[in-house]
């Protein structure tokens, strides 16, 4: 991180004439807001709402104009836990069709409750709005760098676009929050991390929902397809979401041709003659980050923070959690000036996921090798106990205990499988 003094960078622009919603009385440079979050995506917005709510002084920062690249899907234990309101949803899904590299297919039917989908348009600006009703300011920009003023606060400079052409400003801030997605740019400046962090590319083209009987495609089914020649190492996957469809693929190998997966399976899936609305990629980081603070005024949250399941690619009930940790952490941090209390978050996110990720970690690496294991891999899921326990880990977020010979049952099941004792 960079120490200098606030006057060397120059606000040049009027904050007055700046583009944005509702601006600040108090948007001057010598502000000092008690947190400045950066990034309004599901993590951002949760952090800034939640700490707007609690009475904070907030400045929700986020980069305008472009839409999350996103399956949608949402677990039901999300809709609950954030309030997220019926209407927002924009398709409910059943069941899940599994697709073997044979083309074998297992349903996996839901049998209590849903998958929500939401369209990461709607879905963003919703949560963005509703942390501006519970009080914090927003504003469009694109963070630059942080510096220290004299007396060691954090200040946050970003760029902004005005009619004549656009300029930097600043504002002091007590802590910040990095919730800047995948490609960080408060990580990088301010919670480094050693080594390479694991990426899955993801790439999808958004398309008009085809006529029902057109294709093979059912508005209330999520398709996932676990077939080598569509993604090495990951899935591919057709997702409806009512009046639109996002169909994409992701691989961890950088050279993988993500737009020719894509252009077969919407072949294969007679989806290849509907209109293409979007087409758009973005990497899913798949680990958690080993430091989410930088022991002072600074924490991560979300993608930035690493915080996507393995396997499935999950990442935005994660990032509303990691939201909501930061937010309770940064909140503990401005009450006792224990910057000790920011490490809080990841140590909560941990205790409550981190099980699930390691598991979902090994799952991935070790079915997700060759289609020899892919094949089994959907195979499996044609049991009755791994559908019910699945569905209940992704719908209520929790490992279940209650069925322990369930666990028995499916422990042996896999075991035959490795061995080859099963058929796929
Ligand atoms: C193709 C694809 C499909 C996916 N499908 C699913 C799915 O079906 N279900 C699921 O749960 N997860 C899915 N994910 C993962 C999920 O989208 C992310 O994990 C989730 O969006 C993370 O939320 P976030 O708030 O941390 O980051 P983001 O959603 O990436 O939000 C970051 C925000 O920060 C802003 N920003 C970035 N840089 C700056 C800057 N310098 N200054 C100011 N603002 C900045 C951006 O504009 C954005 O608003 C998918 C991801 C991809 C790429």
């Amino acid at each position: 991180m960079t120490f200098e003094s606030s006057t060397e960078i120059a606000t040049s622009v009027d904050p007055a004439a700046v583009a944005g919603h509702r601006p600040h009385p108090a948007m001057d440079r010598d502000h000092t807001f008690d947190v400045v979050v950066v990034g309004g995506g599901p993590a951002g917005a949760t952090a800034a709402s939640d700490l707007a709510r609690g009475g904070r002084d907030v400045l929700l920062l986020d980069r305008a104009g472009r839409i999350k690249p996103c399956g949608g899907a949402i677990p039901p234990r999300l809709v609950r836990d954030f309030a997220i309101p019926d209407g927002i949803l924009c398709a409910r899904i059943s069941g899940a069709r599994m697709i073997a590299p044979s083309d074998k297919r297992v349903d996996m039917p839901i049998e209590d409750g849903f998958v929500g989908m939401v369209d990461r348009e709607v879905f963003d600006e919703w949560l963005r709005t509703r942390a501006v009703a519970n009080g914090a300011t927003r504003l469009d920009g694109t963070f630059e760098t942080l510096t220290r003023d004299p007396d060691g606060v954090a200040r946050v400079h970003w760029k902004v676009a005005t009619k004549d052409g656009g300029g930097t400003l600043s504002v002091r801030a007590r802590a910040v929050i990095g919730a800047d997605g995948a490609n960080s740019a408060v990580a990088r400046e301010a919670v480094p991390q050693r080594g390479p962090v694991p990426f899955v590319f993801a790439y999808h083209e958004i398309v008009e929902a085809p006529e029902t009987g057109t294709a093979d495609y059912e508005e209330n089914r999520c398709d996932v397809f676990y077939q080598g020649k569509l993604s090495p190492d990951f899935y591919a996957w057709v997702f409806p979401h009512g009046k639109t469809a996002s169909i994409g693929v992701g691989s961890m190998h950088k050279g993988f041709g993500l737009k020719d997966a894509v252009a077969e399976l919407r072949g294969t899936t007679k989806l290849d003659g509907v209109r293409t609305i979007r087409k758009e990629g973005a990497p899913i980081p798949l680990h958690p980050a080993k430091k989410w603070d930088n022991d002072r005024d600074v924490l991560l949250a979300g993608d930035a923070a690493g915080v996507v399941a393995p396997a499935s690619g999950e990442g935005i009930y994660y990032a509303m959690v990691g939201g909501r940790l930061a937010a309770e952490a940064v909140e503990t941090y401005l009450e006792t000036g224990r910057s000790q209390a920011l490490a809080g978050a990841r140590k909560a996110f941990m205790k409550a996921h981190g099980r699930v990720f390691f598991i979902l970690g090994i799952m991935q690496r070790f079915w997700y090798v060759n289609d020899k294991r892919r094949e089994r891999f959907v195979s499996i899921c044609r049991d009755a106990d791994v559908q019910r326990l699945t569905w209940q880990a992704y719908m209520n977020k929790e490992l279940v205990r209650r069925d322990p010979m369930a666990h028995v049952r499916i422990f042996f099941k896999d075991l035959a499988h490795l061995f080859g004792l099963v058929r796929p």
